[in-house]
């Protein structure tokens, strides 16, 4: 289990660098921890930058399914976009309305280094986009509305 850092740690606000090195012995043991450390937290996603590893890596659980992502991009989104309750583990018991587009693209990495293309809607696309914003030191109070 790896401790969560909370708001207003300073780690939070780093901008994560992109792994490079698939062959890193350390990578699938930071994944499976971070993966035991969301379902351990309840939470439905988890980013490096919230367990103190500096690496573009996201952890995501939504319908039962776990998504790893690694150096993951946005490449589009959809127009459409909708206001939800944002709940993040770094902010314990808090939620944010946040608006965001309800449809994206999604290309990443897997543990093994292949590319992983995701076509998310919903809740997932939700999820992916809070995550993948963390690992540019983004957090959900700076897109809550206000
Ligand atoms: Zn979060």
């Amino acid at each position: 289990m790896l401790k969560v850092l909370k708001y207003p740690d300073d780690f939070l606000r780093k901008k994560a660098r992109e792994v490079e090195d698939f062959k890193n012995p350390d990578l699938p043991r930071l994944v499976s921890d971070m993966v035991k450390t969301m379902e351990a937290e309840k939470g439905i996603g988890l980013a490096a930058p919230q367990v103190g590893s500096d690496l573009r890596i996201c952890v995501v659980r939504v319908d039962d399914t776990v998504h790893t992502l690694i150096n993951p991009k946005i490449k589009s989104s959809s127009r459409k976009k909708e206001i939800f309750e944002e709940g993040c583990l770094s902010f314990p018991g808090k939620f944010f309305p946040v608006e965001r587009p309800i449809k994206v693209k999604i290309k990443a990495r897997d543990l093994s280094g292949e590319k992983i293309k995701i076509k998310a809607n919903g809740l997932l696309a939700r999820v992916l986009q809070h995550e993948i914003d963390h690992l540019d030191g983004i957090l959900v109070i700076d897109r809550a509305i206000k």
